[in-house]
């Protein structure tokens, strides 16, 4: 009889989202006059750009004629997208990666989650907690994680980010040492940041030690402030400990449409068992070309789009008005008494619950008393208990609207 893989059975329900939206509706249900304003999901609400959507139209064209048609393409990419993504992500900003080192794909939450097949089972995987938890999961998926105990797993470290220590993960004490690092900045669930300073010590350390950096910067284009790093490869020898993760989602609101990408530097490279030593970037191309059939053609034409000069205008302009709205929630919690963290460079504002209340005591309070929900700390980590997240990806009538309330209701 056949066997499963059990390490999938340890997973916990996925309870964060469900017992949410539970909530709510019960709410709703209690008070059908409340005009609940949800700030919880990590989604965008704005439409896609012209430029990417008169792109994609022209695509569709494409594939209705023999002469423009596109089947399957290269698994790693179309060079238009790969060149595009090299030259203005990358060049344009005095980082110099080869579109040979770029592997498109149908978004960043595949790839974060992918990456570990070539990855041996047996690296111990550090993680910031709180976490975007699609890292923690599918380590627990390959058998890396251990057992589960009071919502944390035994074999990963937990690097606690709170106010405590500026939201800034401090690096594992005496002999510690993780194999693969997993850092997403600007943040998700906390909005903060690092600056190249702080990122440098993680470069430093994971050379030091021969640890691997999995840097997810799917937030990259919200950041504004200056010392704010936008790539990982802006750190001096980033290239041969890390690999980084991009996305289209929040970008230019492709969390629909579907389209990321993967930067594995042909530098870094790991020993195998007999200390030969193998490249990445080979290993993660052989396990693409297995496993994966390329972005779709249209999507990828669309991506192309948004590096064009309208393109970025245009894309800019969303992401402008998602800050606007994570700047009056800033503001606007402030005022009302809150602590507030994050927001500045990223479109998530990190509240911690006052008066000592627990995530989902704020949460139930929010609720009742404003009818604004959002998503409670602890549903990412231990260390996120006592915090909370509100999203900035809602309209700016709703955003003034739930600012209002809380000020009205005061905290
Ligand atoms: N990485 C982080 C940190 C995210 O928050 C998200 C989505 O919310 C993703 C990756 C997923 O991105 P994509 O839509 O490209 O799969």
């Amino acid at each position: 009889m056949f066997t499963i893989n059990e390490n999938f059975c340890k997973l916990p329900e996925s309870y964060l989202f469900s017992e949410v939206a539970r909530r709510i509706n019960a709410f709703k249900q209690a008070h059908p006059e409340a005009d609940v304003i949800r700030m919880g999901i990590g989604d965008v609400t704005l439409p896609l750009c012209p430029a990417a959507i008169e792109a994609m139209h022209k695509a569709v064209d494409d594939e209705g004629s023999s002469e423009t048609f596109h089947g399957y393409g290269p698994e790693q990419g179309y060079p238009f997208l790969r060149e595009a993504i090299a030259l203005h992500d990358y060049k344009e900003r005095g980082m110099e990666i080869d579109p040979s080192e770029i592997f498109v794909s149908d978004g960043a939450k595949s790839d974060t989650g992918n990456f570990g097949d070539i990855l041996s089972a047996d690296n111990i995987v550090a993680v910031t907690d709180p976490v975007y938890p699609v890292y923690v999961d599918t380590n627990v998926m390959a058998g890396r994680a251990g057992t589960l105990a009071d919502g944390a797993w035994s074999k990963i470290q937990y690097l606690p980010v709170t106010a405590a220590n500026g939201f800034v993960p401090e690096i594992p004490a005496g002999d510690h040492i993780p194999d693969v690092i997993y850092l997403c900045y600007p943040n998700n669930p906390t909005g903060t940041t690092l600056t190249r300073a702080q990122l440098k010590v993680w470069v430093d350390f994971a050379l030091k030690n021969g640890s691997l950096i999995l840097f997810d910067s799917a937030y990259e284009s919200f950041i504004r402030e200056e010392d704010v790093p936008h790539s990982i490869y802006e750190i001096e020898g980033a290239r041969k400990c890390a690999v980084e993760f991009r996305s289209f989602s929040k970008t230019a609101g492709f969390t629909g449409v579907r389209c990321g990408y993967t930067v594995v530097p042909k530098e870094l490279t790991a020993r195998d068992s007999e200390g030969k030593e193998v490249s990445l970037n080979h290993l993660w191309n052989r396990r693409q070309c297995t496993k994966f059939n390329g972005a779709s053609y249209i999507s990828q034409r669309g991506a192309a789009a948004i590096f064009t000069p309208e393109g970025r205008r245009q894309v800019k302009e969303a992401v402008d008005y998602y800050l606007t709205n994570a700047g009056i929630l800033r503001q606007g919690l402030t005022e009302a008494g809150l602590e507030v963290y994050g927001g500045v460079n990223a479109p998530y504002v990190w509240i911690k619950a006052p008066g000592g209340m627990s995530s989902w005591e704020f949460f139930d309070l929010l609720l009742e008393k404003c009818n604004v929900a959002g998503t409670p700390g602890s549903g990412f980590g231990p260390a996120g208990e006592g915090y909370f997240r509100l999203t900035a990806f809602n309209t700016l009538d709703n955003t003034l609207e739930a600012v209002r309330r809380i000020k009205e209701a005061g905290f």
